[in-house]
C-alpha cells in the first residue's frame, strides 16, 4: 500500500543550514519537525553529565535504554528525561564529544529507533546525515544542503554569538572540520548523499531562497 504521509528528509555537513530551513519548512507546511542531531547531541550531555568517557566507546554505550530523549513538539525543542536541555546541548563541549558518539553502532541504533518511531504516521521533516540514506530511505523528498566551509563557519559564529556562547570564528571552523571528517568517514552510516537525493549549495542563497527552492522541488514532484 503506498504511504499516505510524506517524508522530507534533509541531510549534508555541520551548520549547512539544514536545521533552519527544515524548521521553517515544517512549520510552513504543518509537519512534525526532527532536529535528528539534537539526539546525538542530548546523548553526548547525558555522557558527560554521568561523567563517561564520550570517546569511549563502551562506557558511551552504557546509556543506551536507559535514558530518555524526546521533543516538545510545540516549542521544537529536545527533552532529556523530560527535562529541556535545548539550550545546553549547543554549547563546546557538547559540540566537540558529539561526533565520538555518533560514531557508535549501538548508540545509532538506539536513536535511530526513535527516530523511525517518532516519525510513524506523521507527515515530517528530519534533518540529519543518514536520514535519507537510511533513517527514512523511503522519504519521497531528499535535499542535501551544502555550502562552503569559511560561509558555514560564519554563520556558526554568528549563531553563537546570537545564543551567547563564547566562541571564535577560527573555533568554529575548527570544529565544523573535525566533525565533518569524523561524520563522513565513519563505518556505519557516513554522512554522504543518498543517490536519489537532491543535491543544493546554500552558499550564495538567503534562507528563503533555500526554502523556496525545496517547495518548489516539492511542487514538481507532485505533492
Ligand atoms: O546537526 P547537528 O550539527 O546538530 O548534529 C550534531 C552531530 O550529530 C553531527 O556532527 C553528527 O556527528 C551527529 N549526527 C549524526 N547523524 C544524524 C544527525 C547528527 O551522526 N542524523
Amino acid at each position: 500500500m503506498e504511504n499516505k504521509y510524506i517524508s522530507i528528509a534533509i541531510d549534508g555537513p555541520s551548520a549547512s543550514g539544514k536545521s533552519t530551513v527544515a524548521k521553517i519548512l515544517a512549520k510552513d507546511l504543518n509537519f512534525v519537525y526532527v532536529d535528528s542531531g539534537a539526539m546525538y547531541r542530548a546523548y553526548t550531555l547525558a555522557v558527560l553529565k554521568a561523567s563517561l568517557d564520550p570517546k569511549n566507546e563502551e562506557e558511551s554505550d552504557r546509556l543506551i535504554n536507559k535514558i530518555d530523549i524526546s521533543f516538545d513538539h510545540i516549542t521544537n525543542h529536545i527533552l532529556l528525561d523530560g527535562k529541556d536541555v535545548e539550550s545546553e546541548i549547543r554549547g563546546n563541549e557538547v559540540a566537540n564529544n558529539v561526533s565520538y558518539i555518533a560514531s557508535y553502532k549501538n548508540i545509532r541504533l538506539f536513536l535511530v529507533d526513535l527516530q523511525r518511531k517518532i516519525a510513524k504516521g506523521k507527515n515530517i521533516v528530519m534533518d540529519g546525515r543518514d536520514i535519507g540514506t537510511y533513517v527514512l530511505e523511503d522519504a519521497q523528498i531528499k535535499i542535501f544542503l551544502v555550502a562552503n566551509e569559511e560561509e558555514r563557519a560564519r554563520r556558526r559564529f554568528i549563531e553563537n554569538k546570537e545564543k551567547g556562547i563564547e566562541t571564535s570564528f577560527e573555533d568554529c571552523l575548527e570544529n565544523i572540520k573535525k566533525r565533518d571528517y569524523i561524520d563522513s568517514h565513519r563505518s556505519f552510516c557516513p554522512l554522504k548523499p543518498a543517490a536519489d537525493s537532491i543535491l543544493l549549495d546554500s552558499t550564495k542563497l538567503s534562507i528563503k531562497e533555500v526554502t523556496d527552492k525545496i517547495k518548489e522541488i516539492i511542487k514538481e514532484k507532485g505533492f
